[in-house]
């Protein structure tokens, strides 16, 4: 205890020797509280990651923009070695094993499987590189942790132990956590195990006690993903999805580790069940001192989803255009607890914010001792990035092109992905040019012999290509001249 006191006097300096004090908001205690963490060597924090079997929409790039932020903060505070941050790759799923069986309907399903995840996989890492996101330090794959040889935390060790320690039971080749079992489940979501089973409008599985039981472990058809099951159980399976985060996070961070983030949808019940499976299993009192939800992203005010035809994938955002560090820059001028709108507006408004500093000056992004304290402030202040951007614009203003470019810097820009589409659409102007120039002559000469059907045509067929024509008469020669834009 001397030495828990001991550490809590004494203070983090930033580079100019100044007391830090970081401030987050803790969806357990719902209150923003600041953050001390277990070990100050070790600062652990815990991300859910993505499901490997589609496109990562922009609503999944909000979380890991968002702790990548939060990584960068902690890794200023308490020193680069210090900080130990786990994001998974949930590689087995069911809807992994639907878009499998879906796309190569050929293959044996294992194969089909290993197809998708790795596809999806990559494309994951070279989106979020595009988002100037930081690789964590750890990436585990799900399937990784289901059984092991070494002596780490699997899932099949966290299931046999919660049936060991009577929070599990066995019924017909599952194994149900039994929820009666945990006096304070719901604390995190905030609602009482009588509400939920009150609300549970789904058919019950017969073989579940009660209606809240969640599944750790199911069985596998044959032909689906299996492994050897725990408890006993004959029949070959796999697990359910919360159990996975539970294992890899015990494995890599421990019993006990500071935040554990991901997006508010994953609350309930997701995280709920990742704290009963993590805390009956250790017999600890909480599995995360602080747990972290980045509020809902909608795209032009409506909810993203398929049938909407609103579903916005990061990939398609990058091949449309836009500059990775314009998506980044435009999560961020949001706070991460708000809701954010997505909209075209939003894209071009940061585009124009980002490159007009970017083009100020050669900006050096890696000048630390140059981070202006009011900025390392807002951050600090619950990850306030607003007022953080808040304060780069008046920095913009006053030309101090030093703490400007720190700032960016420190938040993740260098403005590689500005310049490189700056030349791409140079490129692109060029290409189109070449193309484009032929045919206005060809359309003025046919004015000329006034042969309109021809240079009508002519418009016709650049409006296909996107393009507009202007018409003007030079005051001087009194020729007709035509400029020509791309409509994006
Ligand atoms: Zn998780």
């Amino acid at each position: 205890m001397a030495a828990r006191r001991g550490l809590t006097q004494m203070k983090s300096k930033d580079g100019r020797g100044r007391d830090l004090a970081l401030k987050l908001y803790n969806t357990l205690t719902r209150q923003k509280a600041e953050f001390e963490p277990i070990d100050r060597k070790n600062v652990r924090m815990y991300v859910c990651g993505p499901t490997v079997y589609d496109y990562a929409h922009i609503g999944n790039a909000r979380p890991v923009i968002v702790f990548d932020v939060l990584f960068r903060l902690l890794r200023y505070v308490f020193g680069k070695e210090h900080v130990t941050y786990v994001r998974n790759i949930t590689d087995v799923d069911d809807k992994i094993n639907a878009r499998a069986a879906r796309d190569y309907p050929d293959l044996p399903l294992n194969d089909a499987i290993r197809k998708v995840t790795e596809a999806t996989e990559k494309q994951f890492h070279e989106d979020i590189a595009a988002l100037g996101v930081l690789p964590p330090t750890y990436e585990p794959r799900a399937t990784e942790y289901i059984r092991r040889d070494d002596s780490r935390e699997t899932m099949v060790s966290l299931i046999e132990t919660l049936v060991r320690r009577g929070n599990a039971y066995v019924a017909e080749d599952h194994v149900l956590f039994d929820v009666a079992s945990m006096p304070d489940y719901g604390r995190l979501s905030n609602r009482s195990l009588d509400e939920m089973e009150a609300g549970a409008r789904v058919e019950v599985a017969p073989y579940k006690k009660g209606p809240m039981d969640f599944v750790l472990w199911k069985p596998s058809k044959p032909g689906e993903p299996a492994w050897p099951s725990p408890c006993g159980i004959a029949a070959p399976g796999r697990p359910g999805w919360h159990i996975e985060c539970s294992a890899m996070a015990g494995a890599l961070l421990g019993p006990e580790f500071d935040i554990h983030g991901g997006g508010i949808d994953l609350t309930f019940p997701h995280h709920e069940n990742e704290i009963a499976q993590s805390r009956c299993a250790h017999g600890t009192p909480v599995m995360a001192n602080v747990w972290m939800h980045n509020g809902f992203l909608q795209v032009e005010g409506e909810k993203m989803s398929k049938s909407l035809g609103n579903f916005v994938t990061i990939h398609e955002l990058l091949t449309d255009g836009w500059p990775g560090e314009v998506l980044r820059f435009n999560m961020l001028r949001t706070h991460y607890r708000q809701p954010i709108d997505w909209t075209k507006k939003g894209l071009e408004e940061s585009q124009k914010i980002l490159s007009g500093w970017f083009s100020q000056s050669a900006l050096d992004t890696n000048g630390q001792t140059d981070l202006s304290p009011a900025f390392i402030e807002a951050l600090e202040d619950d990850l306030n990035t607003p007022k953080a951007i808040a304060e780069l614009h008046g920095f913009a203003a006053l030309k101090d092109g030093k703490r400007l470019g720190a700032a960016l810097g420190f938040l993740g820009f260098d403005g590689a992905t500005l310049r490189k589409a700056t030349e791409r659409a140079a490129e692109t102007a060029q290409s189109v040019a070449f193309k484009v120039e032929p045919l206005i002559s060809a359309r003025l000469e046919a004015r000329k012999r006034k042969d309109f059907a021809e240079s009508d045509r002519i418009r016709d067929e650049l409006a296909k290509m996107g393009i507009s024509l202007k018409d003007s008469k030079n005051k001087e020669t009194g020729e007709i001249e035509t400029t020509w834009e791309v409509a994006r």
